[in-house]
């Protein structure tokens, strides 16, 4: 994969934060045939527009990043589009690249396939062990049935998909939506709005005690790059930072980012989700891949990127 730089390489969904974080990472590699789709060029969810897509472009790899994503209100607000477009989006990319010859495939997807109390930290054989967390059953089930598909090409027609699965992402380009986008970017916004304004509190959901654990957006595209060239197999690959906080220690670290000097009010009619998601991915680490980015370091890019993008 590292070799051939001009291989063509379709990554899904490049306009988000993870595609982007790919494409970036690719480019500076020195990747030069990135083969890119805006969502009104191409409607992922259309069967015969992907399979024509594949048909007339012939991409050698493909990265599926694209899928509708959102925090913790949005999966319980749209379960039925989580469900429908993502198991759409996966089902069309997966089955046409292989039928047109694409070489390697590599399906991302996210930790909240795990059960809600898998063992932390969990490892990558949790998977279908218990109930999943009720707020994000609809992404997880669509995400969960990627993996089962990959894995079943490869076993009928030896094709060589693999699915990676991060854990809770950030960095630019992610959504910053008030309401719809994860904790991290919503408190960013949040507490830049409120320091803006000059309000006194700023309010954060839940309790503040789930523990979650943050990866930086650039960390994953460097994983995505060595998963690439340097694994093929069955089973999913995990893909975390191995550092948790809870959300109030989180609140208090995008606080101190921000600049904000007021205070923090728990909003506990808000839902608290998965108390703790934590992964293990020590499979990925005897492979040779850790990331590099600390959350604080993270956490100051992404506000300085949110800053420079506030107007678009
Ligand atoms: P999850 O990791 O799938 O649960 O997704 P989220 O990123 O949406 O939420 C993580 C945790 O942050 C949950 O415990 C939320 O209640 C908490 N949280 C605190 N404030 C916010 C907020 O403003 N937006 C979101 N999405 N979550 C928040």
């Amino acid at each position: 994969f590292m070799e051939d730089k001009s291989a063509k390489i379709f990554v899904a969904g490049h306009r988000g934060l993870v595609g982007s974080a790919i494409v970036r990472k690719l480019q500076y590699l020195g990747f030069n045939n990135l083969l890119l789709r805006t969502h009104k060029e191409l409607d992922l969810t259309c069967q015969s527009d992907v399979e024509k897509f594949f048909s007339d472009e012939k991409p050698k790899y493909v990265i599926l990043s694209a899928a509708k994503v959102g925090g913790i209100h949005a999966n319980n607000t749209y379960p039925a589009e989580f469900i429908a477009v993502n198991l759409q989006i996966q089902t069309n990319v997966i089955d046409s690249a292989y039928k047109n010859g694409v070489k390697k495939l590599l399906f991302l997807g996210s930790s909240c396939i795990y059960p809600k109390f898998a063992p932390q930290p969990i490892t990558e054989d949790a998977l279908l062990t218990g109930p999943l967390e009720p707020t994000n059953e609809w992404y997880a089930i669509a995400k969960i049935a990627g993996i089962k598909m990959c894995q079943a090409y490869r076993l009928q027609y030896n094709w060589d998909a693999i699915s990676g699965m991060p854990t809770n992402l950030y960095g630019p380009n992610d959504n910053f939506h008030p309401e719809n986008s994860h904790v991290l970017p919503a408190l960013m916004r949040r507490f830049h709005e409120a320091k803006v304004s000059g309000a006194k509190e700023v309010r954060v959901w839940g309790t503040g005690s789930p523990l979650r654990e943050f990866l930086h957006v650039d960390d994953l595209a460097d994983a995505v790059v060595f998963l690439m060239a340097n694994y093929s197999g069955l089973v999913h690959m995990n893909v975390g930072s191995g550092k948790e906080v809870t959300i109030k220690e989180l609140a208090e670290l995008v606080k101190e980012v921000v600049g904000f000097y007021g205070e923090l009010v728990w909003d506990i009619m808000k839902p608290d989700g998965t108390p703790r998601k934590l992964m293990d991915s020590s499979k990925l680490a005897s492979l040779g891949w850790v990331p590099n980015i600390s959350l604080r370091e993270g956490l100051i890019d992404t506000y300085k990127w949110y800053l420079q993008n506030l107007r678009q």
